[in-house]
């Protein structure tokens, strides 16, 4: 390590040797004892040893000085380097320029000359002292702050990162938040879905045990139905073979026979027939028919019951002009002849009307009318149901199965109709049947349809459809108001229709197909058609399939059977939205 240096300084070259002399002797081993004769000498000796890096810590100086005194100097050493420690020495300095130089240099002690060696040497020691405390001091001070910089710094940083991870937590907090809504209405809406789902599992509960509880009251009574004509028949074939009867009796009984076995046969082919419709094997065989047949059928159904009943009468009153239209000829009489069968069973006296009219929305009502035993308001609705009665002791002391009136709705629904009633006890019932009228006169084609479609023949629609019967019936409609129509038979062919045919104005499309389904279909098709209307049509009317229909972009939904006033009106409907070719 370098050695510190003290200056001294003085013009008068004996005094300067004798303090130079005085302090090598004391400090020579640790301290360079420089000597300068002048204020300017001394400055420049200053500058270039700490230019060199050398370490001042003590300059004496004398006061009385020729070109700079004592006062001024050390002010500029002061200036150049404040933690100097300056001593003045002097005999006769002004009591002006000693407080200069203690308020402007920081001076540290004032000897007076001659001085005392002791007291010299002592103060010397002591500045020394002083000087290296306070570079100490500086030096703590300096790692001090560098210190507490450093850990400002690290607070900053770190407030950062805490104040980053505060915002992730909030961020979080504010994900958790939302997933526990979400938690929340996804348990809400599960328990309101086990909600429904139980009283959906109550109700079909409750009507599994009615249903059970009817099934018995069905055996009670088709056992009572089929006893009655097997009684019948073995008790005239015991009389047969007995041989004691004359051949005008024998030929009675065999009669009576062939009545029981048809009245046996009759109960066969309804429970038959239910089952088959509840099981969706019955289809519509819709065609051509006449409702001018239905008369005189029903009258010679009904001769022979009329006949052994003179109280009551059957009249059938159709209006005289020919009505064709397009539906399943074989249900709907079956249906009227099953009406008819109750009116006469539940009319002991009195008449039986039957007749028709045509609606202003395209739809035939047939009517049943009687003046029988009535039936009370709260049964109006479920005598429809299957194996109801109104009372079974009557259904005793009439026949009946409680089948009749649920083949028969169920008929209706299949020709796109309904069935309903008004009744009174005792005063009678009108049974009302309600069927699309696809009318096949030309003329009448104008009054029913055609002419609520004008403007939009020649449209071309796309049936999608695997069912015969059901395509048989919408292309007939369709034609009927001057529709073109083109058939697919499942979805892929709808599809592949659709991408080569640009005139297809619009689709008709069944949602149960075989291949590719309607909603496949309707999706591909939307893809390269995105504004074709698009109709769906669906025998199975969950709102769940509703739902997804339109949200796949169908443009409507149809529950089967169609009617053929709905048909038109979904036509005109979306045609509108679509560019009219001139007729
Ligand atoms: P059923 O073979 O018992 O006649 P239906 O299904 O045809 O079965 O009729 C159900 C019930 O409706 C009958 O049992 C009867 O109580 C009542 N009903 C049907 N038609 C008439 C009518 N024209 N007048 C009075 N009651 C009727």
């Amino acid at each position: 390590m370098k050695k510190g240096i003290i200056i001294c300084v003085d013009d008068e070259k004996i005094i300067l040797d004798s303090l130079k002399t005085e302090l090598k002797n004391s400090f020579g081993d640790e301290f360079i004892i420089e000597t300068a004769e002048n204020a300017m000498e001394a400055i420049e000796t200053f500058e270039l040893l700490r230019s060199k890096k050398f370490e001042i810590p003590l300059i004496i100086s004398d006061y009385i000085m020729p070109t700079m005194k004592g006062d001024e100097f050390l002010e500029k050493i002061h200036q150049l380097s404040p933690n100097t420690l300056k001593i003045l020495l002097t005999g006769q300095a002004t009591v002006e320029g000693v407080t200069n130089v203690i308020n402007k240099a920081n001076l540290y002690r004032l000897i007076s000359k001659p001085w005392d060696s002791s007291d010299l040497i002592l103060t010397v020691e002591q500045a020394i002292k002083s000087y290296s405390q306070q570079n100490q001091l500086e030096l703590q001070n300096k790692q001090l702050r560098e210190l507490s910089i450093s850990l400002e710094e690290k607070v900053e940083k770190r407030t950062k990162e805490l104040r980053k991870t505060n915002e992730l937590l909030v961020e979080k907090q504010d994900e958790i938040t939302s997933q526990n809504n979400e938690l929340e209405e996804y348990r809400n809406h599960l328990e309101e879905l086990v909600k429904t789902r139980t009283k959906e599992l109550n109700t079909a509960k409750e009507k599994a045990e009615e249903n059970d509880r009817l099934k018995s009251a069905f055996m009670a009574n088709i056992s009572h139905e089929i006893r009655t004509p097997m009684n019948g028949i073995i008790g005239f074939i015991d009389m047969l073979r007995s041989q004691e009867f004359e051949k005008d009796e024998q030929l009675n009984f065999l009669n009576l026979i062939e009545n029981c076995t048809k009245q046996l046969m009759a109960i066969i082919i309804d429970i038959v027939e239910i089952s088959k419709l509840e099981t969706n094997q019955v289809k519509a065989r819709i065609s051509p028919f006449n409702t001018n047949s239905i008369p005189e059928n029903l009258s010679s159904l009904f001769h022979y019951n009329l006949e052994r009943n003179s109280d009551l009468e059957l009249n059938i009153k159709f209006p005289e002009e020919e009505i064709e239209c397009l539906t399943d000829g074989v249900k709907l009489q079956q249906i009227l002849s099953n009406l008819v069968t109750n009116a006469i069973r539940y009319t002991p006296s009195g008449s039986i009307d039957v007749g028709l009219s045509i609606t202003n929305d395209s739809n035939i009502v047939f009517y049943v009318k009687d003046t029988g035993i009535g039936i009370p308001k709260e049964f109006h609705k479920i005598i429809f149901e299957r194996f109801r009665q109104v009372d079974i002791r009557l259904s005793r002391r009439y026949g009946g199965t409680g089948l009749g009136l649920a083949i028969s709705k169920a008929y209706a629904e299949l020709l796109g109709g309904k069935i309903w009633i008004e009744s009174e006890p005792e005063k009678g019932s009108t049974f009302y049947l309600s069927i699309p009228y696809v009318p096949l006169n030309k003329d009448k084609a104008q009054k029913n349809g055609k002419n609520q479609l004008n403007g939009f023949h020649r449209k071309t629609v796309l049936v999608a459809e695997d069912d015969d019967t059901n395509f048989l019936f919408l292309n007939t409609a369709l034609n009927r108001i001057n529709f073109n129509s083109i058939r697919a038979k499942n979805g892929e062919e709808a599809v592949t229709i659709c991408k080569n045919n640009e005139n297809i104005d619009l689709i008709l499309m069944d949602i149960k197909m075989p291949i590719m389904d309607g909603f496949e279909a309707a999706e591909e098709i939307l893809k390269f058609r995105a504004n074709i209307p698009i109709i769906a049509q669906s025998a199975y009317a969950f709102p769940t399939d509703k739902s997804k229909a339109l949200k796949i972009g169908f443009a409507e939904y149809i529950t089967k059977p169609t009617r053929l006033n709905v048909l038109i009106e979904v036509l005109k409907k979306h045609m509108e939205k679509i560019p009219v070719t001139p007729a």
